[in-house]
């Protein structure tokens, strides 16, 4: 059932601590970790505890937890002293999703090109 946790997806395992993440912030609603292929020298995940596909269909089901990520990509920017940074939902294989659980990409750090490839 949407929003339900899904046994095959590696968010949902993250959320319940089956699979460790270095974890840098929780909410009632959020985890924010660091991504494991890091594309900038801060590169940080804020996903929902909930499970949906992507965060328009987050955002269509708990709306309010769409803003609680939102809200928690820039406290992570905020934690870790970035002035600038980039918030980015791939959506879409064609878009470069590869995990099919909500997340922010929270990228920082470096200069960052616009637009992007
Ligand atoms: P997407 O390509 O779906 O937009 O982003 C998925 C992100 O999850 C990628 O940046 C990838 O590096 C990251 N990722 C994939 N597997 C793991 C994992 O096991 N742990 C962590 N921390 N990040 C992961
Ligand atoms: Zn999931």
């Amino acid at each position: 059932m949407a929003g339900e946790p899904q046994d095959d997806c590696l968010f949902c395992k993250i959320v319940a601590g089956h699979i460790p993440a270095t974890i840098v912030r929780e909410t009632d609603t959020t985890i924010a970790f660091q991504d494991i292929n890091p594309q900038a020298p801060t590169h940080i995940l804020v996903i929902p505890r909930l499970h949906h596909r992507d965060i328009a269909t987050l955002a269509a089901a708990a709306p309010s937890v769409a803003a609680d990520v939102l809200r928690e990509a820039g406290e992570v920017a905020a934690q870790e002293k970035l002035e600038s940074y980039r918030v980015v939902f791939n959506t879409g294989s064609g878009a470069g999703q590869t995990v099919w659980h909500a997340h922010a990409h929270v990228l920082g750090g470096r200069g960052l090109q616009w637009p992007p490839g």
